[in-house]
């Protein structure tokens, strides 16, 4: 579902300097196990990061795009792997995600046009209205549907992320100069 021609899509993605999204139920499935850690009585959180989207989340860095998560959520593992993925800004634990959106616009000097993101619920709102291309998994609740100008064919945790890239990085000229490394 799109509200945005093909043509319009692909302008958009063009413009992009930075992708933002959301964690759980986009990198994720928004399933998130618990336990508590018998040597330290902390309660550990952990979740699923699909490995179709962790490699494009480092293709776009390689790319020369800068990439971020904002998170109302705290994970040390997911933090870990991220910064692994050489994401540039990762807020954890930070559900004020419009304030975050502003701090890193200013930090980078970046227009609305030139940032993407990606969210899957209520929380994801503010941002997708101060963003120049708010894009939603198919998985993402409908009032997020609705706020968002494109969704995309893949659930969370199983490919959005990956859908998204690869119309960015073709977007920008930049697809083919992945695929020959793996030739
Ligand atoms: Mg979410």
């Amino acid at each position: 579902m799109s509200k945005l021609s093909p043509a319009a899509l692909r302008a958009r993605t063009a413009k992009a300097r930075i992708v933002l999204t959301d964690i759980d139920g986009v990198l994720t499935g928004g399933t998130i196990y618990h336990f508590v850690d018998p040597s330290t009585a902390e309660l550990v959180e952990f979740k699923g990061i699909h490995a179709q989207d962790s490699i494009a989340m480092a293709w776009l860095t390689e790319s020369g795009l800068m990439t971020g998560v904002i998170s109302g959520r705290v994970s040390k593992g997911t933090d870990a792997r991220l910064r692994m993925l050489k994401v540039k800004h990762i807020y954890q634990h930070r559900l004020d995600k419009a304030a975050v959106l502003a701090e890193i616009m200013a930090a980078e000097k970046l227009t609305k046009d030139q940032v993407i993101y990606v969210g899957d619920d209520i929380p994801d709102l503010a941002v997708m209205s101060r963003v120049g291309l708010a894009v939603a998994p198919a998985n993402a609740r409908p009032e997020v549907k609705a706020a968002a100008h494109w969704v995309t064919k893949a659930q969370g945790g199983d490919g959005a992320f990956r859908e998204l890239v690869e119309v960015i990085l073709r977007s920008q000229g930049l697809w083919d100069a992945i695929l020959e490394r793996y030739r």
